[in-house]
């Protein structure tokens, strides 16, 4: 079942005062007028925009003044001069003929009065000026941006034009956002995401755009999902804001439309509804860190490579969990060293439910025996599962497996962090650590460890198990 609500609200005619440089001018929008965004600020005129012969003429003093210029109407001769950090334009009305400091240049349309105002051709004008000029065309609009020697502006590329939120159907995609855009995103970098705390927030930036008025917030209300509201706003001049307000922290899968338009947010279902059975099976992820050649990650001695032991431990309690009907994956099935971006990828691409990652630790520079030594776990800050997931796993380890207890730990490890499912990163202590590496080399205790990691895995899937 898919429900899917709508949140815009229909575009009212209005009358909208705005305050230009100071100056405020009452104005009425038509909905075929021509939209105006001066440095990245959507604003109003009293006569708006318009379009002869493919030129956009737009209110001189309104424009001109709103960048910063200054401009001069000539009522007897009919004439308008418009100045800007040196230049000086000097158009006439009905004239195809213009000055830009004294040396004649030709337009396509002349300026014109319209309603008492007079309108110029803006691109001409502002390129002379000195000004950037952009044309978005879904929705009519010109954009004029201040062109700073040091630091350029960035030109606004569009308008988010909707937002909407529809369940989904699956613990994965339990609540989609979409993020609708009017033109493409130019580079996947125009848009970034990031977590906030107290009240636990998703906050995705969409940078070079501005927010169509028609688009507003909105309130989600199921029990299952982690989301209770959408916010959107133009978070500065030039960026728009989308917070998803939350119920927990978690962090949602982003994810861009092949034709660029489209921002796709999806969250899991909230952690106390989880439900790895609602596929119909159970798929644990094991993650084998590092690989043979991987630099480092060996003992002092050079009797243990981390890599080596990882696998090992890996492949048992890929025995074990097969042994009990839990389906599992590997992030790598050979010795090579597959990115953290491709690990972490084959995760998010598969039916996994959780995602263990088997490491062993170091310390020191790796060419001499250091102190420290011990067991720990990791998961990513603010994770109700992946808390629950490493809480399981310790708690099934200890105190049996017979060495020091570090303790359950967050982190921002890149594997835990950008994996979608309940992940960890398990530590079985060092191998730079003379008395601690003997038992990672061992074949009991490396028994022993699978056996604790499996057992703290089925007792997690199997609290969220009817
Ligand atoms: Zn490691």
């Amino acid at each position: 079942m898919t429900k899917k609500i709508n949140f815009t609200i229909a575009f009212l005619f209005i009358m909208v005062f705005c305050t230009i440089m100071g100056k405020t001018v009452a104005a009425a929008a038509t909905p075929a007028d021509v939209k105006l965004v001066i440095n990245n600020e959507q604003v109003t005129a009293d006569v708006m925009p318009f379009i002869q012969n493919d030129r956009t003429l737009v209110p001189a003093r309104a424009v001109f003044e709103a960048l910063g210029g200054t401009v001069n109407w000539d009522q007897s001769n009919y004439i308008v001069t418009i100045e800007y950090d040196g230049v000086i334009v000097i158009l006439k009305i009905n004239d195809t003929v213009a000055t830009v400091n004294g040396r004649n240049k030709t337009l396509d349309v002349p300026a014109t009065i319209k309603n008492g105002r007079t309108m110029i051709p803006v691109r001409f004008v502002a390129e002379e000026l000195g000004f950037l000029v952009g044309w978005i065309n879904s929705t009519r609009t010109v954009t004029i941006t201040s062109s700073e020697k040091t630091d350029v502006r960035p030109v606004i590329t569009g308008y988010v034009t909707e937002v909407s939120v529809e369940e989904g159907t699956s613990n994965k995609e339990n609540t989609i956002v979409t993020v609708q855009m009017s033109e493409p995103l130019k580079a996947p970098e125009d848009y970034s995401t990031m977590n906030l705390t107290s009240p636990d927030r998703f906050v995705l930036d969409v940078k070079n755009f501005l927010v169509d008025s028609k688009v507003s917030g909105l309130t989600y209300d199921q029990k299952d999902s982690p989301l209770t509201a959408v916010r959107v706003s133009a978070y500065n001049e030039n960026a728009v804001r989308i917070v998803c307000d939350l119920k927990e922290a978690t962090t949602p899968t982003v994810s861009l439309s092949a034709d660029g338009k489209t921002l796709t947010i999806s969250f899991r279902t909230l952690s106390t509804y989880f439900n790895p059975m609602d596929d119909g099976k159970l798929v644990v992820m094991l993650d084998p860190g590092h690989g043979e050649s991987t630099a480092g990650k060996r003992s002092p001695d050079g009797t243990l490579k981390e890599y080596e032991f990882n696998r090992t431990v890996a492949n048992k309690m890929k025995n074990i969990l097969e042994a009990q009907g839990i389906e599992v994956l590997l992030t790598v099935n050979d010795d090579s060293d597959p990115s953290l971006a491709n690990r972490c990828e084959s995760a998010n691409n598969s039916d996994a439910d959780i995602f263990v990652s088997i490491h062993a630790n170091a310390f020191g520079n790796g060419k001499e025996w250091t102190t420290p030594k011990g067991w720990e776990i990791y998961h990513y800050q603010g994770s109700v599962l992946g808390n629950r997931l490493a809480a399981a796993i310790s708690s099934s380890n200890f105190p049996e497996i017979g060495i020091l207890n570090r303790g359950i730990k967050t982190g921002n490890l890149y594997v835990i962090k950008n994996t979608y499912i309940p992940a960890v990163l398990i530590e079985h202590g060092f191998f730079t650590n003379i008395e601690e590496v003997e038992l990672l080399k061992s074949d009991e205790w490396r028994d022993k460890a699978a056996q604790y990691n499996a057992e703290g895995i089925m007792n997690f899937l199997n609290s969220y198990i009817e």
